[in-house]
Order: C-alpha cells, then structure tokens, then sequence
C-alpha cells in the first residue's frame, strides 16, 4: 500500500513518463479547483495512470521525503532492512533481504516464475515493497492518519498492522515495469492486482491461472479484510 511506502525505483524511462503524468493531474487539477480531492471510487477501472500520478503528485506537493519515514522525535533507530524496508535494485530473487525472504513461499515462487518469463520481454522485477513488520506497518498508518486528517481517510491507502496484507508477507508493491508487465500476465502465475487505487500492488490468487483475477475492489476500505 501507498504513497509513504520506500521510494519506488522505476527506471529513468518511466520515471520520466509518470513525472510527466503527475506535471498534468497536477495542473489540470489546480485548474478545476479540485486539489486535495479523491478521484471518486467509481472511477476506479480506469483510473490506473491517474491514480500513479495522484500519489506521485501528493509526494511533490507536500515535499514527502522518499525512503522510510522519519522515526519519531526522540526516538533513535530508524525503521531498517530487518523491518522490511527494501534497498535500491532489490528484485524477487533477493532472498537475503527479509523484505523479500519472509514473503509467503508460494507467493515469491509465483513471483520468480513471472520473473523469468518477463525477463525474456527486457522486465526487471524489482520491488518496492513485500513483507513489513508491525513497527513499520504501524509507522505507515500514522504517518497516513497524520497526512489525511483522520483513519478513516488514512485507510484508503494504509493498512494497519493487523489488517495488512504486508505484514503478512502476502503482498507486494512492484516497481513500475514489472507492475505494467503483471497487470497484462499475471493471471496466468496466480497474480493478481487486488485495489483498482493500488496498481502496484500485487497479491496470489491461485484460482485465476485458471479462472482469471477476481474482481478489483475500489480501495482496501471495500476489501472485508480490512475491516479493523
Ligand atoms: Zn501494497
């Protein structure tokens, strides 16, 4: 989940591309007076590239540091790698990273298998997020809260540590090539997008080699799992 999650490494191609995605939702948006509104839920299904450059326009316009978030003031260490903070060129054959080796085994299998035959179309799997221990997880969500004024916002793109798919070691944030390459494949390895606001974020639904993805929900707040 989301915009405060470690920085995403895309490669300067797309970097490029969705900076300029998030220059235009920017704009368009000051021009219709709607900053700092959602995009409504039912916009969703076609709402991938703007909801990328929404949360990369958040990012620019409230100058929120990439990477982890601060530790509180006052407290020492920071949230690190054995927290599941995931350093720069981290793909899914990165078992020494725990962000990578404590990801549920037939989750990361599915994963390596997406990733050999996406190589042979020049995609690197590379992640930006995967499993996260409850300390980050709940540094996430009040960092969130903080940012949108109350949980119930915050929990439109956050997860708590009890609800989370992350701390589970169920989920993924992938950078944006493998993401784009999975939303056109990933059915066939089991993985599928599970938030119609989250394009990045992928998790294992083994019947859909076989039937196909499940239905998006609009955002985590439509998924039963999250209710706290
Ligand atoms: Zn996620």
């Amino acid at each position: 989940v989301i915009y405060t999650e470690p920085a995403r490494r895309t490669n300067h191609r797309t970097r490029i591309r969705w900076g300029r995605v998030a220059v235009l939702v920017v704009v368009s948006a000051a021009l219709g007076g709607l900053l700092g509104h959602e995009l409504p839920a039912s916009t969703s299904s076609t709402a991938t590239a703007p909801a990328h450059a929404r949360r990369h326009a958040h990012r620019h316009l409230a100058g929120a540091p990439e990477g982890l978030p601060a530790p509180p003031a006052g407290q020492g260490a920071a949230l690190g790698e054995a927290d599941g903070a995931i350093p720069d060129g981290t793909t899914v054959f990165d078992s020494g990273v725990p962000g990578i080796g404590r990801l549920d085994p037939p989750l990361l299998g599915a994963l390596r298998r997406a990733a050999v035959d996406a190589a042979r179309d020049g995609v690197d799997f590379d992640v930006d997020s995967g499993w996260r221990s409850a300390a980050y997880q709940e540094q996430l969500f009040r960092d969130a809260v903080a940012k949108y004024g109350s949980e119930a916002e915050a929990s439109r793109w956050v997860a708590t540590p009890t609800t989370s798919a992350h701390v589970a070691g169920d989920a993924v944030d992938m950078a944006s090539g493998a993401a784009g390459w999975l939303s056109a494949h990933g059915a066939a390895y089991g993985l599928c997008q599970i938030y119609g606001n989250e394009p990045w974020h992928f998790e294992l639904r083994p019947e859909a080699v076989t039937q196909g993805c499940p239905a998006m929900y609009a955002d985590p707040t439509h998924d039963p799992r999250m209710q706290r």
